[in-house]
């Protein structure tokens, strides 16, 4: 058998991408906000219903820019059951992360705890859509009026999702996507942020071009963060079929569950009411003293077959060495809990159903 890796990037057919570039070879415009941002930006703020959006690099410089654009300072309240991007966002603009546990069914973060850590020093919010489940948002909108707090969410694994019919880029003052080749919609890489105030947007286009301003004028200390012409071009072709990916995806999530539904010491990824999904991950919780087997046995069993899973997140972010220790992660139990007994199987689109039920009996097999 070949190798199953965790993810496979979703791509349109070449006939198709060859066409969507094929007038950048009479215009030779190949990035700096050309007629295919244009575009691709356009049929996103459509997609999502949203009315601004701003395209970025990636998802990591569309995090990092929008706390720059809001001229933070002091502690951004989030959590260690991310990427490395999220926390380093944060600590990349000289702000102090302080860590909120997550919730244990949904892996977001944890708000009864939240307004407990809100100090005079408090200046936003940074919660994660973990594996596309959507925080307790009217929550953290609550919290965030009460102490004037800014919300930004890290919504990199939630392209494409609506709570409550409601755009996942609604909420907040701004959410942060990926468009990452490993995510349920790629522009090869790539990243956007939905905004609800039109300054942070002027602001946060500068700050991508190295906060130019005019012709003769910088006004901030931008970076480099533009989106090239071809990755909006890859962006605009599987746009077309994203629909049609996540169809795909729900149908993989659907046999995984009718596989490990119910199994002792199995815990599945909830399914939470009014959100529409984008199955973007299909996590596993391993509790080893009743599934008969631990994390990492069951890991490495999947390895041996030529399965690629991932234990995603592990390690949390404030356990990271680059920290040296700073933070404390006894205060997030239930996030160091998780992160140790969690294992993302492999989910894509075009994952067919006998791997599935491959890779669902050999995690069985394990079972005491
Ligand atoms: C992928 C990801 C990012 C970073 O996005 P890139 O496009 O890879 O820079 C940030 N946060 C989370 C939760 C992610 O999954």
């Amino acid at each position: 058998m070949n190798n199953i890796w965790v993810t496979r990037s979703s791509m349109p057919g070449l006939d198709e991408y060859v066409n969507e570039i094929r007038d950048m070879w009479d215009s030779h415009w190949l990035t700096n906000m050309g007629p295919k941002h244009k575009q691709f930006q356009t049929e996103l703020c459509r997609y999502m219903g949203v009315e601004n959006v701003d395209l970025f690099t990636n998802g990591h410089m569309a995090i990092e820019l929008t706390l720059q654009a809001m001229n933070l300072q002091g502690e951004v309240i989030t959590t260690p059951f991310t990427f490395a991007s999220t926390t380093h966002a944060i600590v990349r603009n000289g702000l102090e992360p302080v860590f909120c546990d997550i919730d244990p069914e949904t892996f977001t973060m944890e708000t009864n705890m939240l307004e407990k850590l809100v100090t005079d020093k408090t200046c936003a919010i940074l919660p994660v859509h973990v594996y596309g489940n959507i925080c307790n948002v009217e929550e953290i909108e609550r919290i965030a009026r009460k102490y004037e707090l800014k919300v930004i969410y890290d919504a990199c694994h939630a392209f494409g999702e609506k709570y409550r019919g409601e755009s996942v880029g609604s909420f907040g003052d701004a959410s942060c996507f990926s468009f990452h080749a490993t995510k349920v919609f790629n522009s090869i890489e790539g990243g956007a942020v939905c905004f609800k105030d039109k300054r942070i947007g002027d602001i946060l286009y500068d700050l991508k071009n190295f906060g130019i301003h005019g012709p003769e004028e910088v006004s901030a200390v931008g970076a480099n963060a533009k989106m090239n012409e071809f990755c909006a071009a890859m962006g605009i072709c599987n746009l077309r079929h994203i629909e049609a990916n996540i169809e795909k995806r729900r149908i993989v999530d659907g046999r995984y569950r009718s596989r490990l539904e119910g199994v002792e010491g199995l815990q599945l990824n909830a399914i939470q009411a009014e959100v529409q999904s984008n199955y973007a991950y299909f996590p596993i919780i391993i509790e080893e003293d009743r599934f008969g087997a631990s994390r990492e046995e069951v890991f490495d069993a999947l390895k041996k077959e030529g399965i690629c899973s991932r234990k995603y997140f592990y390690p949390l972010t404030n356990t990271f060495s680059a920290f040296h220790g700073k933070y404390n992660v006894m205060e997030t139990p239930v996030a160091l809990h998780i992160s140790k007994r969690v294992l993302t199987l492999p989910m894509y689109a075009d994952l067919d159903m006998e791997t599935v039920d491959t890779i669902c009996k050999i995690i069985l097999k394990h079972k005491r």
